[in-house]
């Protein structure tokens, strides 16, 4: 078999002399090269090794020291380990990234690869022949685009986080103007003095209930009330003690109907109600019953009052007008006939 020949043959009197130009060689091939003998302590640095770092060539200790006291303190540690783990024999490849301090007093990203080349006859570690490579530019590249993503990810922490409290704000800031709205549309729904719910929102009701009567067929009935001699309370016991008359009624009443019945002020001393599904008698009936409870109620120790009703159902076709001109005929009626009574108009009457 031919044997292949190596293009350059290189022919050595000494070992010093095979070295010399081996470094030589790696001078040329690598940025800087070390080779660490333990026998002698010494580190030989290639002239390459001292240029990258922008030192004169030579002007360091040939020790380990010189090496130690350049590297970054924060790389310092882990170097270090990673060099105690590979002379012992617990990592295979000694290939590693720090800061070397150059000469301006910067620092440069190196890459460190080493090879074990002598062991003596108990396999301690003798000699090591490493390679310095300047990486700077690509692995500042790499760390500032490490930090960018860094920064970025951060940025949408918080981009998402804002919107999130943005959002929240919003459905905070939402349902505050939905419970003014709903507070406005109470205050202008109810009747300022008695709490109960004004003519406004009656009429309102009057409106949905009509409608819903119509749609459906179902039944649907009213009343109006009115305190009898109201004026000899007012003009007897004053103003204010007529206020309290009303607001007393008021929430009387307010516990005595149903939760679908309809309560509200019409205005002065005269209140209205709206019974759903309710036809005339059964309305009547109600009546009566309010009618009987508000003259046993006393208000104020010793003090009782009437009230006078009008009843009225509601026919198909129906305007407001017909119903409330039908609703204050009875009440008419009532009061004409002696008051503390409930007088019901048919709806053929009114034809
Ligand atoms: P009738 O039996 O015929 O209904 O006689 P009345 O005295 O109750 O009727 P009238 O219409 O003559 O008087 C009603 C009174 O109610 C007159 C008015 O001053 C009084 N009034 C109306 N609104 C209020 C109010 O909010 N508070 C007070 N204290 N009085 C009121
Ligand atoms: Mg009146
Ligand atoms: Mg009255």
């Amino acid at each position: 078999m031919e044997q292949r020949k190596p293009a350059i043959t290189y022919r050595h009197a000494t070992l010093q002399d095979a070295d010399a130009t081996l470094n030589n060689l790696l001078d040329l091939v690598v940025e800087g090269t070390w080779d660490w003998n333990r026998a002698s302590g010494e580190v030989v640095r290639s002239p390459g090794w001292y240029r990258m770092l922008g030192y004169e060539v030579g002007v360091f200790k040939q020790d380990v020291f010189t090496w130690e006291n350049l590297i970054h303190p924060d790389d310092y540690p882990r170097v270090m380990q990673n060099f105690e783990q590979f002379t012992a024999g617990k990592i295979d490849h000694y290939s590693i990234d720090y800061r070397c301090k150059k000469q301006d007093g910067h620092y440069l990203w190196i890459t460190d690869n080493a090879q074990i080349i002598a062991r003596d006859d108990e396999g301690v570690v003798t000699r090591i022949l490493g390679a310095h490579l300047d990486i700077h530019e690509r692995k500042t590249a790499q760390l500032e685009l490490f930090e960018q993503n860094r920064l970025l990810r951060a940025d949408n922490v918080t981009l998402e986080k804002l919107i999130t409290q943005k959002a929240r704000e919003l459905e905070n800031r939402n349902r505050e103007l939905q419970q003014k709205i709903e507070q406005i549309e109470q205050i202008s729904n109810t009747d300022p003095l008695t709490q109960i719910p004004n003519r406004k929102k009656f009429e309102e009701e009057l409106r949905t209930e009509k409608s819903r009567s119509d749609r459906y067929g179902h039944e649907l009935s009213f009343a109006m009330f009115d305190i009898d001699h109201f004026k000899n309370i007012n003009d007897t016991f004053g103003h204010e003690t007529g206020d309290k008359v009303l607001k007393k009624l008021a929430a009387f009443i307010s516990q005595n109907i149903r939760d679908i019945d309809f309560f509200g002020r019409w205005g002065g001393e005269e209140f209205v109600l709206i019974f759903p599904d309710v036809p005339l008698e059964g309305a009547t009936a109600c009546a009566e019953k309010l009618r009987r409870l508000i003259a046993e109620y006393e208000l104020f120790p010793g003090f009782k009052i009437t009230c006078s009703f009008g009843v009225t159902s509601y026919r198909t076709g129906d305007s407001i007008d017909d119903i409330f001109s039908r609703i204050d005929n009875a009440l008419y009626v009532a009061k004409d006939s002696g008051r503390d009574r409930v007088v019901e108009l048919h709806v053929e009457a009114q034809s």
